[in-house]
C-alpha cells in the first residue's frame, strides 16, 4: 500500500508538503506502462526522439518558474535553482546534437581471427532504464543520466529523493505538455520506492551514498542488471608554490562552498606548502568572512541552509571530532539557526591531520580543512590516502605543472587550474576510482553509449562446416 511520507522544508524546518509514496505494485505497473510503448518510442529512431526531446525542452522553458519556485522550497537557494532548470534545458539541446554523431554506423568488417567471417553490431538499448537520485542537485542529478537514456531508445522511470520531491511534479507537467509521460515518469517515495524500483528496470543509474549504492549494487547483481553508480567523494585540492596564492584561496573557497559544500564533487580537503601555510589561511579566512548566507531573504548573499537536516548534525561532529584531535577552527564552525532552517557560515580549519574524520568522511558542508605538505610527492600522497576516487584539482603555477601532477592522483577526473570543475557537464569521459562509484562513464561517448547491449551478427562467407570437421581424428 502507498504510503505518505512528510518533506520538510529546509529554510523553515516545517513539514509544508507530503507526497504519495508508490509501493512496489505501483512501481511495478508504472513500469509496464512505460515498456509499453517502448517499442513505439525506439521506432522514432533517433531523429524523431531528438526531435520530442526538443519538444520537452521547449516545453520545460514554458514551465520553468514554476519548476524554479519549487526547486527553490526543496533546496533552500535560488540561483542554483534556476541553473539546474536552465542546465537540464542545455543538457536535452545537447545530447540531441550529440547522439547522432555517437551512434555507430551498422557496417560490415571482414574477419582478421578468421577471414572467412564478415561481422555486423545492431544497438539495442534497455527498454526501461532506472534513476535514483539524491537531494543535493535534485533536476539536475534526475536527468543527467535519463536524458542521454532515452535518446538511446529507452523509456525512463526517475524516483527522486524524498527529501526534494516536490519539483518532480512541476516537471512532470511539463513532461505531459510535451506529449512524453508514457515515455518519461517519476516515482516517487523513499527507498523502499528505490529498491523495487531496481527491481523492475533493465538497467540503473543510482547517485547517491556509498551506502546506499552498496545496497542497489547488490540488488542489481540479484537482478542480473547493469548497475551505474555514482558515489560519494573526499576530493583534495593540491595547490602548489608556484601559484597564485590569493587566486587559489578565492577558488578553493568558492569550489568548497559553493551549495553550501552539498556537493560530491566538492572539494573537501585543501593541501598547501608548508612555507605559505599561513599566508593562505590569512587570505582563504578573510574571503570565507565576506561570504553571506541567503537568509532572511533568498535573493541575497551565496550559500543556503543544509538542505538535509541530518546532515548539520553529521558536519557538526566532524567539526568537533577534529578540534578535540587538535585542529583550529579560524572562522565559522558553528551550527546556526535561522527561521527554523540549519545553517553554518563558511568554516576553515587548520592544523588537521587524516587521523580526524573531517579529512577522510564525505562532509556535505561549507568547510574547509587546510593541511600544510613539504615537496610535492607529500601532498600527492596525503591527496591519494582516501577510499573515494571521485575527483580532485590541482592549483599551479601553469597548466602544465598542474597536469603533470594530476597525473598521480587516483581519481576519475581532476579540474586543472580550478577547482570541482567536475561537478559540471562536460565532455570527456570518466570513472570513478576506489569506493566513488561503478560502471562506465556518465560524460563523454560512453555516457549515450552505455544504453545499449551490442548485438553481432556472423556471417560465414564460405561452406559451413561440418560435423565431420570435428571428428576425433
Ligand atoms: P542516499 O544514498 O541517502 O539516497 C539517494 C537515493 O537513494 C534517494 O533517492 C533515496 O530515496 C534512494 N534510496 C534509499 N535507499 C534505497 C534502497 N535501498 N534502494 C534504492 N534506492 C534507495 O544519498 P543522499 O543523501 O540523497 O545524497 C547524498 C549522497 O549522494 C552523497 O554521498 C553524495 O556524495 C552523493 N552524490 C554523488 C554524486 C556523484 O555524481 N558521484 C552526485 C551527487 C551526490
Amino acid at each position: 500500500m502507498s504510503q505518505t511520507l512528510n518533506v520538510k522544508n529546509p529554510r523553515t524546518g516545517e513539514v509544508d508538503y507530503t507526497i504519495e509514496a508508490l509501493d512496489a505494485s505501483e512501481v511495478a505497473s508504472l513500469a509496464a506502462r512505460l515498456r509499453g510503448t517502448q517499442g513505439e518510442w525506439l521506432l522514432r529512431g533517433l531523429k524523431g526522439r531528438g526531435d520530442a526531446l526538443l519538444a520537452l525542452a521547449a516545453s520545460l522553458e514554458n514551465h520553468a518558474n514554476a519548476i524554479i519556485a519549487a526547486l527553490e522550497i526543496d533546496t533552500g537557494r535560488k540561483t542554483i535553482a534556476s541553473q539546474e532548470v536552465m542546465g537540464v534545458i542545455g543538457s536535452l539541446r545537447g545530447w540531441t546534437q550529440l547522439a547522432p554523431m555517437l551512434m555507430p554506423k551498422p557496417e560490415w568488417t571482414q574477419g582478421r581471427m578468421k577471414p572467412n567471417f564478415k561481422h555486423q553490431n545492431d544497438y539495442i538499448p534497455y527498454a526501461l532504464v532506472g534513476v535514483i537520485s539524491p537531494w543535493n542537485f535534485p533536476m539536475t542529478l534526475s536527468f543527467i543520466d535519463a536524458i542521454p537514456a532515452l535518446m538511446a531508445g529507452a523509456c525512463v522511470m526517475i524516483k527522486p529523493s524524498e527529501v526534494t520531491p516536490r519539483f518532480a511534479d512541476a516537471v512532470s507537467k511539463a513532461i505531459e505538455e510535451a506529449g512524453l509521460s508514457d515515455v518519461i515518469s517519476f516515482a516517487q517515495g523513499g527507498g523502499a520506492t528505490g529498491a523495487a524500483l531496481v527491481d523492475n528496470v533493465d538497467c540503473v543509474c543510482f547517485t547517491g551514498s556509498v551506502a546506499t549504492g552498496r545496497k542497489v549494487a547488490l540488488s542489481a547483481a540479484e537482478n542480473l542488471i547493469p548497475a551505474n553508480l555514482e558515489l560519494g567523494g573526499k576530493d583534495p585540492m593540491i595547490i602548489t608554490a608556484s601559484a597564485d596564492l590569493d587566486k587559489a584561496a578565492e577558488l578553493a573557497l568558492r569550489a568548497s562552498v559553493l551549495a553550501t559544500g552539498q556537493a560530491c564533487q566538492s572539494i573537501e580537503r585543501v593541501y598547501v606548502p608548508s612555507e605559505h601555510y599561513d599566508n593562505f589561511l590569512d587570505k582563504l579566512v578573510s574571503k570565507a568572512e565576506a561570504v553571506k548566507l541567503n537568509y532572511p531573504d533568498i535573493s541575497q548573499g551565496h550559500i543556503g541552509p543544509f538542505i538535509f537536516n541530518k546532515q548539520a548534525d553529521i558536519v557538526a561532529g566532524q567539526i568537533k571530532d577534529a578540534v578535540t584531535k587538535g585542529a583550529r577552527v579560524l572562522t565559522g564552525g558553528e551550527i546556526l539557526t535561522h527561521g527554523g532552517g540549519r545553517w553554518l557560515r563558511p568554516t576553515v580549519i587548520a592544523d588537521v591531520t587524516h587521523a580526524m574524520n573531517i579529512m577522510v568522511e564525505e562532509t556535505f558542508g561549507p568547510v574547509v580543512p587546510v593541511m600544510a605538505y613539504d615537496g610535492i610527492e607529500h601532498a600527492i600522497n596525503l591527496a591519494n590516502d582516501t577510499s573515494f576516487g571521485l575527483s580532485g584539482a590541482v592549483y599551479a603555477g601553469t597548466i602544465e605543472e598542474a597536469h603533470e601532477i594530476g597525473q598521480h592522483i587516483n581519481a576519475g577526473a581532476i579540474s586543472l587550474m580550478d577547482g570541482a570543475l567536475t561537478g559540471q557537464y562536460f565532455e570527456a569521459g570518466k570513472q570513478s576510482f576506489k569506493n566513488s562509484g561503478l560502471g562506465p562513464s556518465r560524460m563523454g561517448a560512453n555516457g549515450f553509449l552505455r544504453f545499449f547491449r551490442q548485438k553481432a551478427y556472423i556471417a560465414n562467407t564460405v561452406c559451413p562446416l561440418t560435423i565431420d570437421d570435428f571428428a576425433e581424428t
